[in-house]
């Protein structure tokens, strides 16, 4: 967590937006959308506010909110939940994966993660003490694939949790069927429990849909589902999150809970149970939105010479930047740092989603993330400065 000089370190996001606002660049680096959710949802807020919604709400979440999210998963993925039970209403998708990694390792258990992974995935299970393992996406034409035999190499008695994310940041990867049934499979073997990061779940825009894990046969029982209304509704800083399963892991991960921000969010949590309840049309609004916008910066990308993979999901699309490298700049994480001065346009090291060192983070060592949920002008604007690298 911190550097080898003993300093804290930003984190790879909020010092690529420092950079882009020093230099007056683009910032594709940091994944938050340039526009804010949809009026309604934000009125809906200000109203809670003036109607006294303001101090501390119930530990679990206002049962509004979490009767909303219980029928939000059942709505879309027929998923079914007790509210009362097996909902807890968290401070972002963060608090969720913080709460439910400290209040289920510790030292001396291993947490398996697909690598490149989100950062606060490794940030987390270093904090608890745990060990982590991690299993390749390697990019194939297409997209970053799991290899099911590596990871039910990775997967042992040892392993007492495995986090999923999907759709993933930062590769973009939608998991298909035969990829979570490994995941399923593995689990079900060494009896671990799996948490799965969905907060992308509805910015999917391909042919593959997304799955929840805990739709597969035999998972609900041992699955924590995360997700956040922050991707959803373009709300990123409100910070409302969840995370639905089995009544007993809610109970652990509230005792945990209890003592990191006990609760929040007052007036944001019954915007946000409307938004979940009456948001469908705007969700699918922003999905068509950003399946323009990843193209755009898709054939952007391509006709300036970059090689990459075209994500199925996320804000996120992985380029190869290997033909711009040299010597001054041998990597992607030279590139990202140069980029904003040099043209104007800021990006993210895949580096920065993998453990140092690893092979995963050598075989990614030239490739960088742009984020696509930026307004069209934004994204014409970076296309043509990253149009004079070459
Ligand atoms: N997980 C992933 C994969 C993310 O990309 C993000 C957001 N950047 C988060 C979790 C954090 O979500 P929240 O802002 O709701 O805490
Ligand atoms: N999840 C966002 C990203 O991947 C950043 C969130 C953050 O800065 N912590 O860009």
């Amino acid at each position: 967590l911190t550097a080898p000089d003993g300093t804290t370190r930003p984190t790879i996001f909020a010092e690529m937006t420092a950079l882009a606002q020093a230099t007056g660049a683009a910032n594709l680096g940091q994944g938050f959308p340039d526009a804010d959710g949809p009026e309604w949802i934000r009125a809906a807020a200000i109203e809670a506010i003036r109607a006294g919604a303001n101090q501390y709400p119930p530990g679990r979440g206002i049962p509004e909110l979490r009767d909303a999210i219980a029928a939000h998963q059942k709505r879309h993925y027929g998923i079914e939940l007790d509210p009362a039970t097996e909902v807890l209403v968290t401070a972002g998708a963060t608090e969720a994966l913080a709460a439910a990694v400290l209040a289920l390792t510790g030292a001396g258990d291993e947490v398996v993660t697909l690598e490149p992974f989100y950062d606060a995935h490794a940030a987390v299970i270093a904090m608890a003490g745990a060990t982590h393992v991690t299993v390749p996406l390697r990019p194939d034409p297409t997209g970053f694939r799991l290899d099911p035999v590596a990871f039910a190499a990775a997967v042992s008695e040892r392993t007492r949790l495995i986090i999923l994310n999907t759709p993933h940041n930062p590769t973009g990867t939608v998991l298909n069927d035969a990829e979570l049934i490994t995941v399923a499979e593995a689990a079900a073997r060494v009896d671990a429990i799996v948490i799965t990061d969905e907060v992308y779940e509805h910015l999917v825009f391909g042919e593959q849909p997304h799955h929840p894990i805990a739709t597969l046969p035999g998972m609900a029982e041992r699955t924590l589902t995360v997700s956040s209304a922050g991707k959803t509704f373009s709300l990123t800083g409100w910070k409302v999150g969840w995370v639905a399963g089995p009544a007993p892991l809610i109970e652990a991960l509230l005792a945990v809970k209890q003592f990191l921000t006990y609760s929040g969010g007052a007036p944001f949590q019954p915007a946000i149970a409307r938004a979940l309840t009456e948001g469908d049309a705007d969700i699918a609004e922003l999905r068509s939105s950003l399946a323009a916008r990843r193209d755009l910066l898709v054939a952007g990308l391509r006709a300036a010479g970059f090689t990459l993979v075209v994500p199925e999901g996320t804000y996120f699309v992985c380029a190869d930047a290997t033909p711009f490298l040299t010597s001054e700049m041998p990597d992607g994480a030279a590139f990202a740092r140069a980029l904003p001065a040099r043209i104007g346009v800021a990006c993210v090291p895949l580096s920065a989603f993998c453990r140092p060192g690893s092979v995963t983070s050598e075989a990614l060592s030239s490739w960088v993330r742009f984020t696509f949920v930026k307004d069209e002008g934004t994204l014409r604007r970076a296309i043509e400065r990253l149009g004079t690298l070459r």
